[in-house]
């Protein structure tokens, strides 16, 4: 009923709680995101290969990104939700109404180029308490110079 736009958290407490059910398989014969993925990333049923998804090139991986993601990324500068945009069952997915998700970044009003002046004063008044925090304005730059340097 909610498709599969979700933030993952996690609470540590001592209270018992009923819980329900693991989530049952909706897949069926669908395997429109492994078709799509940009990077083949999905290498078999339910399996991803984080080696090769964009998601943990750009917001987890340290190192500069493999030659491997050159031509792939689309424009894709912290994450990549193409699996996510081709399931079915997004199609019942609502945007959240929390305006305290909404993107502070919108407001700049950038095109692609602008990133590319992005800096370090800047990058920290629009990402505070955002999780692009995560990957950093070292890794948030690597990805963009490397989309940059793809287009060409
Ligand atoms: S996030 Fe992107 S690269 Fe990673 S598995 Fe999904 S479609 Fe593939
Ligand atoms: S697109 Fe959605 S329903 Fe289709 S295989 Fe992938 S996760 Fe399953």
């Amino acid at each position: 009923k909610h498709g599969s736009f979700y933030f993952l958290a996690e609470i540590i407490c001592d209270l018992e709680l009923d819980y329900d059910l693991a989530v049952t398989d909706h897949c069926g014969s669908c395997r429109a995101c492994i078709d799509a993925c940009p990077t083949q990333a999905i290498v078999s049923d339910r399996i991803v290969d984080g080696s090769k998804c964009i998601s943990y090139a750009t917001i987890e991986l340290k190192n500069e990104i493999p030659d491997y993601f050159n031509g792939k990324m689309d424009d894709w500068m912290f994450g990549c939700d193409v699996c996510q945009d081709v399931c079915p069952w997004n199609r019942f997915s609502a945007p959240t109404l929390q305006e305290k998700f909404s993107p502070n970044f919108q407001k700049l009003n950038f095109k692609k180029n602008d990133w590319k002046e992005l800096t370090q004063e800047l990058f920290s008044e629009i990402f505070k308490k955002s999780a692009v925090k995560r990957t950093k304005f070292s890794g948030l730059m690597r990805n963009i110079n490397l989309l940059m340097d793809n287009s060409l």
